[in-house]
């Protein structure tokens, strides 16, 4: 529900986060609790509560792009970096609003946990 939503309210600025990098339709802004010394959040100023949600397609392909100048800005880019979008529950999403992750300065594992 975005009047009650964590990344609703980071968007309305009614909670601090660090942004690293805005336009009009999304925000990028530094995970409280990076798992990688770069763990960036790229969210959608609209609530949308997961992927599933997410039926523009380009929208989601612009929030990846946004997560991409983000990791060239953080100097990940050549080194490398991942992104994720958990999704629902068995996918590990906490916070039900689509958000994209950005993950990088340390070798990542594979698979997944
Ligand atoms: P997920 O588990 O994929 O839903 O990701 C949610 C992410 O949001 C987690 O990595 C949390 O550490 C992060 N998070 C939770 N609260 C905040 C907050 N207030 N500011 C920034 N990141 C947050
Ligand atoms: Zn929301």
């Amino acid at each position: 529900m975005p009047e009650t939503c964590l990344f609703c309210r980071i968007v309305r600025g009614e909670i601090p986060a660090t942004v690293v990098a805005s336009n009009d339709e999304a925000i990028a802004f530094r995970d409280i609790d990076p798992k990688a010394p770069v763990h960036v959040l790229v969210v959608p100023r609209s609530h949308l509560s997961s992927l599933n949600d997410a039926t523009d397609s380009a929208l989601v392909g612009r929030l990846v792009a946004l997560g991409t100048e983000v990791a060239r800005r953080e100097g990940i880019a050549d080194s490398g970096y991942r992104v994720v979008i958990n999704t629902n529950a068995h996918g590990g999403q906490t916070v039900n609003h689509l958000h994209v992750h950005v993950l990088g300065g340390r070798s990542m594992h594979w698979p997944p946990g």
